[in-house]
């Protein structure tokens, strides 16, 4: 079989707006001032604007593009964008050139009115900007609409608060940049100008048949199964994990890395993962804020290629009960631009203390915020994961590996570290800190907030979300933690024993966040109680750590929201909340009314039927009689547990304030909601598969 080959490295970034690209394109003078501003901020002069915007015009025309559009990432937590096209007015003879300005590069003005604003926004005042990031590269997207050249914005109303993921967390890039130069400073590092964020977030998705999911109105409405008895076989022979790709998948994947590439997205590792039907692909680290345009593409790609495989692939946290759930695990590291990693241990005494430092200001900034961590990792689907028995609990903790949670004892226990586990060498030449080795850290698959050698792997984000958040909160606090260790350091007279000592002082006051055991048992949750930590156990009562005291400091100091953005958000995550679980709770109804019911009645009806015939001729009509009573006790229950539901989402109906209307979905509808799954749930055990009005779990994720 001959397939052709394809240049890999020919069509990577080939629908990017790279710099390889500008500088063929641009003026050296041009290309060296936009490439300034990429790496170190300011705003690029109207006149190269449109310089700039007409090479990038030119460049997508050459390639297809019609449109262009400013895409951005409201709070929807997904992309948005609104088509222009590059025509203009034809002149007298009705000859048309296409253009594109300067200003139109640099800032947009989509009538945003009904994009979640949480109150920010008047929908009078419906204006709301967006404007060019221009550190994350354009490019171009193509599907039936043509192709269309995407420059990637963060979006703001009027008066400039934020309305989207994008703009707090640049804000957040920059603060952490601004503190922990300052830290590096302190160790001698001049070189440095900026310190960078960087992450690679490992992707989990589901893929079902097209044609089995468009007969389950739950999948199409709420990405999720709201009925569905569990399968015979589930992940219990843990067969699918690592397990060789099917044809079918790997046909997918294959296509799937190609449009990736041509995205500039580095596609690098992928495998089935644990649930049967489920599968993973992780790209190379970035820099953050292109990290999370990156996911965005890799969400949207994801689902278009299954389009084309025939197959739809649900990226929802929790798409079938009793099996493994999907997530994002969030690899984070923080690095200077002359290519120092402050997360790696590094060889020399003076490294290690930086890295000591680093790391203890890592551990205070999240005992400090845990709630605030657990909170950017909430939502609607996540619910189902965090604190069930697979993800991560929703108690955070720090993993540190076997060896540096030793060192940290020491530390703590003595103020000095005389020795390393596992035959590390020791190097007793400054100060009393060892040297240790890179990859000596174990793994801990159940920890929320992990060390992994020279990166921090936050697992507890839903896979459906926005990587924007946990990596806003994430550098916020982080910058925090650094800015008030600078405020000491740099006032210490004897800089080595006072960076000795903050060390011992944080890890002594926040070593309870520290926790290396398993954190799915349920000794850890009454421990972590004891410890004091928040264990949050839902997305809705998380979103009060939004406005605490502390965090209204913590995010008002370094300019990432203000009070105004904070409540805003508050408002859209409740109502997000109210509005997902109301799509599933009227998504049951019409399926338990329309579809389950109905087929049990007529299920029972050819019972009775049975029942009548057989008794007629004579036989024993007990096997039957018994399951048409059975049958219809539980028809009985799925009927009175549906007017439960009903009942409990039209009182929902009547309350006005959106927190109490939250938690009402949450404590009440929810409930009835379960309660309506359960019979039915039963009742598939029961009734013919042949009558049965929808596919089945057995059918979704074993015959893909
Ligand atoms: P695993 O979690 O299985 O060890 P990898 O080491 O391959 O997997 O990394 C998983 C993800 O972490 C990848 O996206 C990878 O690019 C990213 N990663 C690796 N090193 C870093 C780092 N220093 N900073 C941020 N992300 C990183
Ligand atoms: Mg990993």
């Amino acid at each position: 079989m001959k397939s052709k080959v394809v240049n890999i490295e020919e069509i990577f970034g080939s629908k990017v707006f790279t710099r390889a690209t500008m500088r063929e394109r641009l003026t050296k003078n041009v290309y060296m001032e936009v490439t300034k501003i990429m790496d170190q901020g300011g705003e690029l002069p109207p006149a190269m604007a449109d310089v700039v915007a007409k090479a990038m015009k030119d460049w997508a025309v050459e390639n297809g593009a019609t449109h262009y559009t400013h895409w951005f990432q409201p709070l929807t937590g997904i992309t948005a964008e609104k088509h222009d096209s590059f025509v203009t007015h034809p002149d007298e003879n009705g000859k048309m050139l296409m253009a594109f300005s300067g200003k139109e590069l640099i800032k947009g003005e989509p009538d945003a009115s009904s994009f979640p604003s949480g109150g920010l926004r008047a929908t009078f005042e419906a204006r709301g900007y967006t404007a060019w990031d221009i550190t994350s590269p354009a490019f171009l997207k193509e599907d039936a609409t043509g192709v269309i050249l995407c420059i990637p914005t963060a979006f703001c109303s009027y008066k400039g608060e934020a309305l989207d993921k994008k703009t707090p967390l640049l804000r957040s890039m920059e603060a952490l940049s601004q503190q922990a130069l300052r830290i590096v400073r302190l160790f001698g590092n001049t070189e440095a100008t900026k310190v960078v964020a960087s992450v690679g977030p490992e992707q989990e998705y589901f893929l079902v048949d097209r044609e089995k999911y468009l007969k389950r109105p739950d999948l199409i409405f709420a990405g999720r199964t709201l009925f569905g008895a569990p399968a015979p076989k589930g992940q219990e022979l843990e067969d699918h994990y690592f397990g060789t790709i099917r044809e079918r998948i790997g046909a997918y994947m294959k296509d799937l890395n190609l449009e990736l590439w041509k995205l500039g997205v580095t596609a690098k590792t992928q495998h089935n993962e644990v649930a049967p039907a489920q599968h993973e692909l992780a790209p190379i680290y970035e820099t953050a804020n292109i990290a999370v345009d990156h996911n965005q593409l890799v969400m949207e790609t994801m689902k278009k290629v299954a389009g084309r495989h025939g197959m739809t692939c649900l990226l929802h946290e929790k798409p079938f009960a009793g099996v493994n759930g999907s997530g994002k695990h969030n690899n984070w590291s923080i690095g200077t631009d002359n290519g120092v990693n402050l997360l790696d241990p590094g060889d020399t005494p003076n490294d290690n203390i930086q890295f000591l430092l680093v790391l203890s200001c890592i551990i205070k900034a999240v005992d400090t915020h845990a709630d605030l961590l657990r909170q950017s990792a909430s939502d609607v689907g996540n619910d189902h994961r965090l604190g069930a028995n697979e993800a991560p609990p929703a108690i955070i903790s720090v993993f540190l590996g076997e060896q540096l949670e030793d060192v940290v004892k020491q530390l703590v226990e003595t103020g000095e570290a005389a020795h390393v586990l596992q035959g590390g060498r020791l190097d007793t030449g400054v100060s009393t800190l060892p040297d240790f080795e890179k990859d000596a850290t174990d793994r801990n698959r159940t920890s929320p907030f992990a060390f992994t050698g020279n990166k921090f792997e936050f697992r507890m984000v839903g896979s459906a979300d926005s990587i924007g958040s946990p990596n806003t909160t994430l550098n916020a606090i982080v910058a925090e933690a650094f800015c008030e260790a600078a405020d000491i350091l740099e006032k210490a007279d004897d800089f080595d024993l006072a960076v000795h000592d903050l060390i011992k002082e944080y890890l002594t006051r926040h070593q309870r966040i520290i926790f290396n055991g398993n954190g799915y048992s349920d000794e850890w949750v009454a421990e972590a109680e004891r410890r004091g930590l928040p264990n949050i156990k839902s997305m809705i009562e998380a979103v009060d750590t939004l406005t605490t005291e502390k965090a209204v400091k913590l995010y008002e100091k370094f300019g990432i929201f203000t009070k105004a953005e904070l409540e805003s958000r508050k408002e859209v995550l409740y109502e997000t909340y109210i509005k997902t679980i109301n799509i599933e709770a009227l998504t049951m109804i019409e399926m338990a009314s329309k579809q389950i019911v109905p087929a049990v009645i007529r299920y029972s009806k050819s019972l009775a039927d049975t029942v009548l015939a057989v008794k007629e001729a004579g036989a024993d009509a007990s096997v039957q009689a018994q399951l048409l009573g059975e049958v219809s006790r539980k028809l009985s229950d799925m009927k009175s547990a549906l007017s439960g539901l009903e009942e409990a989402v039209s009182r929902a109906g009547e309350i006005g304030d959106v927190r109490e209307k939250a938690f009402f979905y949450k404590d009440v509808v929810k409930e009835a909601m379960t309660g309506l799954r359960k019979p039915a749930d039963e009742l598939e055990m029961l009734v013919d598969k042949k009558v049965w009005p929808i596919p089945t779990y057995g059918d979704l994720i074993f015959e893909v």
